[in-house]
């Protein structure tokens, strides 16, 4: 036998129940089955507005009553054929009419106590069930109704009443050898042993169908919804959210206690105990598998799903009276329990100078009374504080059984919320270890549950959200590497990389899904204007975790808001040099900034392009290791020049084919001033823990004096041909001692040189042809022979590559 139970939102209009129609007729070919109806969507709901209504003496509860009549008459008359409808809206009608009588009762003695509020949401389940079992019948089917209070017995707790099984499974028994047919069950609603009509809690409609299954020994217990079974998250407040295809009855039942209201924690009670499966299913999508949940829990995966309870109030009981006391707390929740506060989390620390619980909001008031009365005394002392509350607050659960053979579930949530700027106000862990539960306020709910879902879930593809500055020659490279790269690092390193804000300097574009990459998209005037400050609210606003802001510019006004960027907890990767040689006070307190916060700024690229300098020599210093001396070429573009001199031609022609060649900047004298090479050294000395200041670095520049002021390229490449016999005679001086002209920075007894030397063929440097870069590093350990770092320090692509290993390093740090 099968029971299958359709909640409120699968017969919430016409086309809804159409759909269920079907369902049934299909399954009560297959098997015998029973129905379980709930109220019709919102339904509930309205009801108790009526009575609130009513209660406080609002005639409005007249035209709402109304509607609801209207809405149960029309669905009669779209299901019924006429010619049995009469009796059908006659049971509808009269029950409108005893609910006028009910309501108009509450409205004249402004009353309306728990007993009166589960009779009167009764007719909810009463009515729907009375017209789905004829709706049924109108499709041929033998069924008869069945009002569950003649069968379900509770004791009087109105509102969540308990269920007395050995009675309940007996009269439900009874009642099922006599009856043959499909029977159509009222959800929700059950009786006293008087006769008093009760209600199992809200959203109790799948507990009836489960105390069923279990009285009936039901092979297959189905609950259909409007989601495609239990999902990792609610994905009305997840996006991403996917169904967890199978469950254990005890996990379950902790995703529903901690409010993933799509199945209502008691169902499993009796399932668990008779051993009998669940499947939650979607009414809307038939096909879909949905989620089984029985005895054995499944998959890998560290935690099965996220779960949150919203309008918590964190109350706080402390003071010192509370130290080493024994028995305060069976007072705390003594006194809770006796007003029949539900206490939906604890947290003590070891001091005991404090407990932490967690309540519904709609208590706290009422607890916050019964707490102070209880420790009148102690708080007259002084050695208790008032009872303070915080309100508008959230509990958010992780649960799974894997937690208990697994560590690392906390720290992984307490990253997740950290990063994302979530502050944690309490945490509890059940020693059962199948939930870890956190609270935090209310207004970041979503974002903290988007954040743990990312965290848990797509971690295993871990997503970069990548906002670029600078679509440039490098940016335009670097997306394409991306784009490249993509499908294997999400199946080999388990990692996605999304691009959602672009900018150059004139327009950005922003996608909140990440932009397709399959073209390089360029921010055009169908975007909107560039504007830094808006570029980095929206980054902020659009508050992934994992967010690195990657610069591709070499702009002064984008270096200067790192500070502020690290701050807001994303991340940096820039080839820009701009800020690390800048004041030292600067970069000194991004890299405490970046330390504090454990946000990583990565610009191995500064130097070198994506040659690992950088990287090597932080290597070098956090093992220990001592920089003595760093020598350099490191400008691809000098190193071009005077390996052409060494050709014999003039160097005023050298350093025009140079820039014809795209070697040097627009203006050659930009690279032959040296300052380029200048705020590298400079970069590499602090790095090597030297407290090196931009002035500190001498240079000698190779632009000759009565060229440095001339307007036009063009003009000073002329007025430089002057010069070439002064370059010439260099050249031959050093021919004559077999040396080689390298313009070269070096780092030694802190102090910091940029300018051309000759090295003799000994040197390492003697060899460096073309625009190749090379680095020596010697150190305490590489004393005799230098660390040698070797290849192209220049252009787009190697730029790009190193780049995006800075990007990919990202993810790897934050796993
Ligand atoms: P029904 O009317 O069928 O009883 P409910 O509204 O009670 O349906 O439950 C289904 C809803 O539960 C879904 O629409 C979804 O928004 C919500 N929900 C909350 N948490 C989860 C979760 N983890 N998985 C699936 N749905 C969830
Ligand atoms: N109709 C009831 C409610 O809305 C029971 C249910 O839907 O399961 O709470
Ligand atoms: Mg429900």
């Amino acid at each position: 036998m099968k029971i299958l139970k359709f909640g409120g939102s699968s017969i919430a209009d016409l086309e809804r129940i159409k759909n269920v129609l079907s369902i049934v007729k299909r399954s009560s070919q297959k098997d015998d089955i029973a129905v379980v109806f709930s109220a019709f969507g919102g339904i509930t709901e309205d009801l108790l507005k009526c009575a609130e209504l009513a209660k406080q003496n609002d005639p409005d509860y007249q035209p709402l009553l109304l509607s609801m009549e209207k809405r149960h008459l029309q669905l009669v008359k779209n299901l019924i054929t006429v010619q049995k409808q009469s009796a059908v809206l006659t049971y509808v009608k009269i029950r409108f009419n005893e609910l006028e009588d009910l309501y108009h009762g509450i409205y004249l003695i402004k009353e309306f106590s728990p007993r009166t509020s589960d009779y009167v949401v009764s007719f909810g389940e009463r009515i729907s069930a009375f017209i789905m079992a004829e709706a049924l019948k109108e499709s041929g089917l033998n069924t008869h109704f069945v009002d569950a209070r003649d069968v379900i017995r509770t004791n009087d707790r109105f509102g969540n009443a308990k269920v007395v099984f050995p009675t309940t499974n007996q009269l439900i028994y009874d009642y099922y050898s006599k009856k043959k047919g499909l029977s159509v069950i009222t959800g929700f609603i059950a009786s006293t042993d008087k006769g008093e009509t009760t209600t199992l809690g809200r959203s109790g409609s799948d507990y009836t169908a489960a105390i069923f299954a279990a009285a009936l020994k039901a092979d297959v217990l189905e609950i259909w919804t409007d989601v495609s079974g239990v999902m990792t998250a609610d994905p009305k407040l997840v996006y991403s959210a996917i169904t967890i295809p199978q469950l254990s009855y005890s996990e379950a039942m902790e995703l529903s206690h901690f409010g993933a209201k799509v199945v209502f924690p008691a169902t499993m009670q009796p399932a668990m105990k008779r051993k009998v499966p669940i499947y939650i299913k979607n009414t809307f999508k038939p096909e879909d598998e949905g989620t089984l949940i029985c005895e054995t829990s499944e998959t890998n995966k560290l935690i099965k799903g996220i779960s949150s309870l919203s309008q918590i109030s964190l109350l706080n009981v402390q003071g010192s009276g509370l130290v080493e006391v024994v028995g305060v707390s069976s007072r705390v929740f003594g006194a809770l329990a006796q007003s029949l506060i539900n206490v939906v989390l604890i947290s003590q620390a070891s001091s005991e100078h404090s407990i932490c619980i967690a309540i519904k909001s709609e208590d706290a008031e009422v607890a916050r009374e019964v707490l102070e009365k209880e420790f009148h005394y102690e708080i007259l002392a002084g050695e208790m504080d008032k009872v303070q509350i915080m309100p508008n607050m959230a509990v958010i659960a992780v649960v799974g059984e894997n937690m208990k053979h697994y560590p690392g579930a906390s720290g992984r949530l307490f990253q997740a919320l950290g990063r994302n700027n979530i502050n944690v106000s309490a945490i509890a862990q059940g020693s059962s270890e199948l939930n870890i539960s956190a609270v935090i306020k209310q207004s970041d709910l979503q974002k903290g549950l988007n954040a743990l879902h990312e965290a848990f879930f797509l971690s295993d593809n871990k997503v970069l959200h990548v906002f670029l500055v600078g679509v440039g020659l490098i940016g335009k490279t670097l997306i394409k590497m991306i784009q490249s790269q993509l499908n294997k690092l999400q199946e080999e390193y388990m990692l996605d990389i999304k691009i959602h804000g672009l900018a150059n300097s004139r327009f950005m574009a922003f996608d909140e899904d990440g932009f397709d990459l399959s073209t390089v998209p360029v921010p055009s005037e169908k975007d909107l204007p560039m504007n830094l400050p808006v570029f980095l609210n929206t980054m902020n606003s659009m508050n992934f975790s994992n967010s690195v802001l990657v610069d591709c510019t070499a702009s002064q006004e984008v270096a200067d808001t790192y500070e502020r960027v690290l701050e807001s907890k994303v991340a940096i990767v820039t080839p820009n040099k701009k800020a690390n040689s800048g004041s030292l006070e600067k970069y000194k307190s991004l890299k405490k900034l970046s330390g504090q916060r454990n946000i990583k700024f990565l610009y191995e690229t500064n130097v070198a392009a994506g040659l690992p300098v950088i990287n090597t020599l932080q290597d070098l210093i956090l093992s220990g290791d001592k920089v003595l001396k760093i020598e350099g070429v490191l400008s691809g573009s000098m190193n071009y020049i005077f390996s052409e001199l060494s050709k014999g031609i003039p160097f005023s022609k050298v350093v025009a084919q140079a820039k014809e060649k795209g070697y040097t900047e627009p203006d050659p004298r930009d690279d032959l001033s040296g300052m380029d090479v200048a705020r590298k050294i400079l970069i590499l000395g602090r790095e090597a823990e030297q407290e090196l200041h931009f002035e500190d670095v001498s240079v000698q520049s190779m632009v000759p004096e009565d060229c440095a002021h001339i307007e036009s390229v063009e003009e000073f490449l002329e007025k430089l041909a002057s010069h070439d016999g002064h370059f010439t005679q260099l050249l031959a001086e050093a021919d004559k001692k077999k040396e080689k002209l390298r313009f070269m920075a070096v780092l030694e007894n802190g102090k910091a040189t940029v300018g051309l030397k000759s090295v003799g063929s000994n040197h390492p440097f003697y060899s460096l042809v073309g625009s190749d870069n090379m680095i020596l590093f010697t150190t305490e350990r590489y004393h005799e022979f230098p660390m040698i770092i070797r290849g192209p320090g220049a252009g787009a692509d190697v730029t790009a590559a190193g780049v995006f290993a800075d990007i990919i390093r990202l993810g790897n740090y934050s796993r």
